[in-house]
């Protein structure tokens, strides 16, 4: 319709002008909001306008505001910072700015406005909001629209997405970007790691985080820094001879390196800023270590998002667009935030406010208020920390009669972060004075125990043993695949030989079954009648009773990375296809999470299977695509198969059947990334999760510690699961998730959380659905 007195006519019914922009501090995971927005609009229905340059952008209009097609975003998943560029801009922060920004809106008909952005940028968001009446009517009294131009924009839809590297914004377990930048940051400390330990020097490694030190705290869990120094919580006030004394006990325990980490905001108690230098000068003068000073900088920002800042903000960019069609007048403007593993809306009135009390609680010493303000699992992070690094806590430890012996157990294929989890479970239970046992090679190993030998399969771990082991990758004490069930007599003899209070296991879905079994045995193995905790570990992700099994994540990242490198030999030779084969084994997860990250065109997974009327409609819609693609996108297309998603159509099948149909127009070939899924350093992610759950689990244990063994059996609790399930972090019994969440036959949850989010990887990537297609030949109708 054309425009009527230069503002376009309204869209018929619901359908509304979204306006999408990036704001303040670029975050990896940026572009992935404007892919998720603008394409989820079309599919909607909407129109997307991309607003660039941030406020910049808004107040300027003209060239700087621009409709957005499908194929703009095309390959904008992988790529880093914002395509569609920031700024910070001063004339936003006056009224006069604003008032043009109002006025540029209404003159493209945007009547809704998705800002990712930070802090700053959401409270910016917040004062047009609160403002937006006053600017209409301001805009008519001065005459530069009319009453008739601005009636329909009577009510402005915003909604805020965080994209912040920091992690500082309240009100979310995570802001988009700020894993990434966690990565990188991990990424370069495990680097200087090597070279601290050669020379056995100390690091102070400065990091971003100017109000919060959420990036800080968890480079520290990830890779077991000795100290961290954070804005949020400043050290005690002797703090410099508690850091030497910490780390002077550590080097004399025999570690060869010292790693401190220190955010850029960190202070004392009396706001007094504490800067690298006199860190370093403390570990040099006073302990005579060699000390260096690294200060990551800008590298923490930039490359390509990792695996979940693809997946969050292409959620949250999913969430923002349904947020707008759903507002009415009275809706109170949200915020799209994260709590563990859902995606949900907050108001953002709220969420600003609540972060700026954190900035105010700072400023007024009162740092308990600030760390209580912060998320609930920043403070839980926080306390794992200091369970898990220093070594001699006499009030934590626990009474005689409460300390147990505990063992830890890997069963199955290895995952990322299986020896952090195990690191952590160590460290958490010489803290409290329990005995922590490794029980190396699994079930089998535990079968081939040696007594005698001073290096057998069952060992007392100190400290020293699993100080370095929060980075590594595979499983240090080894995993089997083997289960209690292949000499149950001998299994049960070992846990009285060794005397074994508390079972901890880490692993897949055979640990699950391990569990299982030892659990049915209980009746005839009075050694099994101790309490057992699973922490699910597995690329694949499908042990019943969690939404998140660690490793998945490191798999993820692998994978996304695999399929990056495929999708760019792609671009020399355009128009080609990858058939992707991904492990994952009955579950479709990973395939489908991995679609999620990278923008495949379609995913194949064994709970859907592949049906011939379904290749028919993908070939054609590839042909199609093919067809309209005028060499503009070097960009190769994936599909993704999970290695079981049909006995029939073998990746390699898939790949020849579409290079047949092509008739030489495009190009097919298939790709196999197998074991490189497991992937090699664990990512942040795994890590932080695998040494909090860890410290749960064996808080979990610890409360049967005086519990006779009728109390422990008749407890269904004393053998659960820990999971991340929606929104909380919580333990299942072994007993209800066996009969009632359990898909034995297929080896995965019978309700598989993400099942729901295969939709979204199509309407993304603009699949057909089948009822679009004529049901013989695949043509849409
Ligand atoms: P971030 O969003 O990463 O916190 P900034 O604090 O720099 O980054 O904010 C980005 C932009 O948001 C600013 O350049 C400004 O245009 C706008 N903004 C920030 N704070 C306000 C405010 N109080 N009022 C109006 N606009 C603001």
């Amino acid at each position: 319709m054309p425009p009527a007195n230069g503002v376009p006519a309204a869209l018929p019914g619901k359908k509304r002008r979204i306006g999408v922009m990036t704001s303040g501090g670029d975050a990896p995971g940026m572009n992935g909001c404007v892919r998720a927005v603008v394409r989820m609009s079309i599919a909607r229905g909407c129109e997307a306008y991309g607003i660039y340059e941030g406020y910049e952008g808004l107040v300027q209009g003209g060239k700087l505001i621009k409709q957005m097609k499908w194929s703009d975003v095309r390959g904008w998943l992988s790529e880093g910072g914002t395509l569609i560029g920031t700024a910070r801009c001063a004339a936003f922060r006056e009224r006069p700015g604003r008032l043009q920004a109002a006025k540029n809106l209404i003159v493209h008909g945007i009547d809704a406005l998705v800002i990712c952005g930070g802090d700053g940028s959401l409270t910016g968001a917040d004062i047009l909001r609160d403002e937006w009446q006053g600017l209409l009517k301001e805009l008519v009294s001065n005459k530069e629209l009319n009453q008739d131009q601005v009636e329909p924009f009577k009510h402005l839809n915003i909604v805020g997405m965080v994209g912040s590297i920091d992690n500082d914004m309240s009100l979310t377990d995570a802001t988009i970007g700020c894993y990434s930048s966690l990565s990188r940051i991990c990424e370069m400390v495990d680097v200087i790691d090597s070279t601290a330990s050669s020379h056995q020097r100390a690091f102070v490694i400065e990091v971003m985080g100017r109000h919060c030190g959420w990036l800080a705290l968890m480079a520290g869990v990830s890779t077991g820094a000795d100290f961290v120094f954070m804005p949020e919580k400043p050290p005690s006030e002797n703090w410099e001879a508690q850091m030497c004394s910490l780390v002077s006990k550590h080097r004399k325990l025999g570690k060869r390196k010292t790693i401190v980490i220190i955010a850029e905001g960190a202070q004392d108690r009396s706001l007094n800023k504490i800067p690298p230098t006199k860190v370093k000068d403390l570990l040099s003068n006073e302990l005579g270590l060699d000390t260096r000073i690294t200060t990551l900088g800008h590298v923490q920002r930039g490359g390509s998002p990792c695996a979940y800042d693809r997946q969050l903000s292409t959620l949250q960019g999913v969430e923002a667009v349904q947020a707008v069609l759903d507002a009415t007048p009275e809706t109170p403007t949200p915020v799209i935030s994260v709590i563990e593993n859902k995606i949900v809306r907050k108001g953002l009135i709220e969420a600003v406010k609540a972060t700026h009390e954190v900035t105010n609680a700072i400023k007024a010493k009162n740092f308990d208020r600030a760390m209580l303000l912060r998320d609930a699992e920043f403070v839980e992070y926080y306390n794992t920390y200091l369970m898990t690094t220093a070594t001699d806590q006499p009030r934590l430890r626990l009474n005689k009669e409460k300390q147990m012996r505990v063992a830890i157990i890997h069963v199955g294929a290895p995952a990322g972060g299986m020896n952090s989890a195990t690191r952590a479970a160590v460290a958490y239970c010489l803290s409290r004075g329990h005995t922590p046992i490794a029980v190396h090679n699994g079930f089998p190993g535990l079968c081939r125990h040696h007594d005698d030998k001073p290096l057998g399969s069952v060992r007392e771990v100190k400290w020293l043993d699993v100080e370095g082991w929060a980075s590594k990758g595979g499983s240090e004490i080894g995993t089997n695949r083997g289960l209690p069930d292949e000499d149950f007599a001998q299994t049960a003899k070992c846990f009285e030989l060794y005397n074994f209070n508390a079972v901890f296991i880490i692993g897949g879905f055979e640990a699950y079954t391990a569990l299982s079994q030892l659990r049915t045995a209980r009746s005839d193995y009075p050694a099994f009648e101790i309490p057992m905790a699973l922490l699910p570990a597995t690329i694949s992700n499908n042990v019943p009773g969690t939404e998140y099994s660690i490793g998945s994540d490191t798999c993820l990242n692998a994978l996304v990375g695999y399929c990056d490198a495929i999708r760019q030999s792609a671009s020399a030779s355009r128009r080609r296809v990858f058939v992707v084969e991904t492990q994952g084994g009955k579950s479709g997860y990973v395939a489908t999470m991995a679609g999620l990250s990278i923008g495949a065109m379609a995913v194949y997974t064994p709970e859907e299977g592949i049906g011939i009327r379904m290749l028919a409609r993908d070939i054609e819609h590839l042909r199609q695509s093919f067809a309209k693609d005028k060499g503009e996108s070097g960009a190769g297309k994936l599909i993704l198969r999970n290695e079981l998603a049909s006995k029939v159509y073998t990746t390699e099948v898939i790949a020849n059947m579409i290079a047949e149909e092509a008739k030489g127009r495009f190009e097919s070939r298939s790709a196999i990334p197998g074991h490189v899924q497991q992937g090699g350093t664990p990512s942040p992610m795994d890590r932080v999760r695998a040494v909090r759950l860890a410290v749960k689990c064996m808080q979990h244990l610890e409360e049967y510690a005086e519990k006779s063994r009728d109390e422990v059996v008749a407890d269904k609790m004393s053998m659960s699961v820990i999971g991340i399930k929606g929104a909380k972090v919580v333990f299942g019994s072994m007993k209800d998730l066996e009969s009632t969440e359990t898909d034995w036959k297929a080896r995965r949850p019978k309700d598989e959380s993400w099942l729901k989010l295969k939709a979204t990887v199509d309407i993304l990537s603009g699949r057909p659905k089948p009822e679009d297609c004529c049901e013989n030949c695949g043509k849409a109708k």
